[in-house]
């Protein structure tokens, strides 16, 4: 397995890989990896010649109050799970890599961005839109693997595919989940027992929308509502937003349909989490 930290040695490392017509993976991540990363690194291995594996923590993506100087890390860690999973390439650079002195250029994805998640991350997307499309371009792939945990991220990035033409397919993967039900996420890392416990509560408010949905419920504010009661039943946990809504352009349903999105994030204590399902 490659490790590279320059953008100029993974340029001439992809291109000769190109040449050979090698189809390449690309799995962009933030490191502290878990099952979760891991199941698109093996999708990656699994459908493509050459699997690239970004590990960057993106300053550009974090508001001045979040946690981008705590968030989880293990370098080594992460690198012996990567080369486990058969990863050909691993791509490590320093912040002052992707963002020199002076960088100004930034790219927006209107509209989608600024709902769900955007209210009360407003820079979130526009950082991730701007460190993926980079890392687009840097790493050229064939195809990339997201996960539907971050679902309005996945929606967001194949519109901005989608509107600058570029080839690159992106495939989505189910959320993996522990054996109760709690989506795996870098930041579980965070939790003491009891606030684990706690957690628990996005999942099962998502599996109550799924019981009255299947027991016929269609009016989406009795389901929110029900989810809400899910979530306020525990002390430590606040709620962002619970919502459905289209799955394309994430406007709000009145009721529910085939596809649509369910998506949340809580608050338990200081540690923000998402989870959300489609509608089957
Ligand atoms: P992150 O390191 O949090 O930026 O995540 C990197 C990639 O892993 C993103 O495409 C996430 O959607 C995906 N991911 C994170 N958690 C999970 C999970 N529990 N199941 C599936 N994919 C995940």
């Amino acid at each position: 397995m490659k490790i590279i930290t320059t953008i100029k040695e993974i340029k001439h490392a992809v291109s000769r890989v190109r040449a050979e017509g090698r189809i390449i993976g690309f799995v962009p991540t933030m490191g502290f990896l878990h099952d979760g990363h891991l199941s698109l690194v093996l999708e990656s291995v699994k459908q493509t010649d050459y699997t690239v594996v970004s590990i960057f923590l993106n300053p550009t993506q974090f508001a001045p109050h979040e946690d981008f100087e705590d968030y989880p890390r293990d370098m080594q860690r992460d690198l012996d799970l990567l080369e486990k999973e058969g990863t050909n390439l691993v791509f490590i650079p320093a912040a002052a890599e992707m963002y020199p002195q002076g960088y100004k250029t930034y790219v927006e994805v209107h509209d989608l961005q600024d709902k769900l998640c955007g209210v009360s991350r407003p820079v979130f997307f526009r950082g991730i839109s701007t460190i993926v499309l980079k890392l687009f371009h840097i790493v050229n792939p064939d195809v990339a693997f997201f996960g539907q945990k971050d679902a309005q991220q996945a929606i967001i990035l194949k519109k901005m595919v989608q509107d600058l033409d570029m080839d690159v397919q992106i495939e989505v993967l189910p959320v993996i989940r522990e054996k109760d039900g709690l989506a795996l996420s870098s930041r579980n890392y965070y939790f003491n027992p009891g606030q684990r416990k706690e957690a628990l509560c996005l999942s099962k408010s998502l599996k109550k929308a799924q019981d009255l949905i299947a027991a016929g419920e269609e009016g989406t504010q009795n389901i929110i509502q029900a989810m809400k009661a899910v979530i306020e039943a525990e002390p430590l946990a606040k709620i962002d937003y619970v919502e459905i809504v289209d799955s394309e352009d994430l406007s709000p349903l009145e009721t529910v349909k085939k596809g649509c999105l369910i998506a949340l994030a809580v608050y338990i204590d200081k540690v923000r989490l998402i989870d959300n399902i489609i509608v089957e």
